[in-house]
């Protein structure tokens, strides 16, 4: 059995990204550990979604627990910064957010998790985060400190195939998704995610779907029912959300890359005995 530490930025993100990773790899019996970087307390508030005195940030940690046991999660962590709201705002610069937090102290924090969990895998987000929200930013910065401090022997990069997002852009209209990739800047598509032949590892997540939806509809106050994340049929939910990616780090992708993708995180076990060797193929079609 392998401990597999996620940290992510913002609850939801986690069952967004790497929902059907998380699901998956506990219905093999594996022990998933989320860390959660902020409360998300700057995130968008339908009006009159929260009751006088409720806050967003005690919502989300709620929403954030029923994702917690559709997923599989063994235990759930926030790291104890506050949200740093989007790109270029104030609140970026704002005491405790997690953007302007000191790296090293971030980092202390995380690796002593890690330490505590004997944590073989380490998952942290991709240079940008993605598509460049100061917190994801960040989540690499720590998330690559702590696997430094913590000694931690493989460490992977969630990421977006961009290749397949740039398709999945391209044929919006056809496939009837409103509000989605159809609607988002063109532009916005040179910078999200990774290059495709940058992506080692694609994890085929459709036998978990069921888990991630009803993980994703946990945020109810992030993604509505009507949204472009809920509001499809099944068959294309599988298709829009079935792969998640991710660029390994450590130990060397040798070999990897260029089309060539494993297919499953756990490449070696706690001290380097093998857990499963995931086969090696050509990335799926798409
Ligand atoms: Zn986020």
């Amino acid at each position: 059995m392998a401990t597999v530490v996620f940290l992510h930025a913002h609850p939801d993100d986690e069952a967004i990204a790497t929902g059907g990773t998380m699901a998956s790899l506990a219905a093999r019996g594996h022990r998933v550990v989320l860390v959660t970087a902020t409360d998300g307390g700057l995130g968008e508030v339908p009006d009159g979604l929260l009751a006088p005195g409720e806050t967003l940030a005690g919502r989300r940690a709620a929403e954030l627990a029923q994702a917690c046991t559709v997923l599989g999660v063994a235990r759930q962590v926030f790291l104890g910064y506050t949200d740093s709201g989007m790109a270029d705002e104030p609140t970026n610069a704002r005491p405790g957010c997690f953007a302007a937090a000191d790296l090293d102290e971030a980092a202390r924090r995380l690796a002593g998790l890690l330490d505590e969990e004997g944590a073989h895998v380490l998952v942290t987000y991709d240079e940008h985060g993605g598509y460049g929200h100061p917190d994801h930013v960040q989540v690499h910065a720590v998330g690559m400190r702590a696997a430094e401090l913590a000694g931690t022997e493989v460490v992977y990069l969630a990421t977006m195939d961009r290749g397949v997002m740039r398709a999945l852009r391209d044929r919006a209209d056809e496939l009837g998704v409103d509000g989605g990739p159809g609607d988002a800047d063109p532009d916005q598509f040179d910078t999200l995610g990774e290059p495709s032949e940058r992506i080692t590892t694609e994890v085929d997540v459709t036998p978990f779907l069921a888990a991630k939806r009803a993980g994703m509809a946990a945020h109810a106050s992030q993604i509505g029912p009507d949204s472009f994340f809920l509001a499809v049929p099944d068959e294309l939910f599988a298709e829009l959300w079935g792969r998640e990616w991710y660029v390994r780090i450590r130990p060397a992708p040798d070999g990897l890359g260029d089309g060539r993708r494993e297919r499953d995180l756990l490449v070696s076990g706690p001290g380097g005995s093998p857990i499963r060797r995931s086969p090696v193929g050509p990335a799926a079609d798409r």
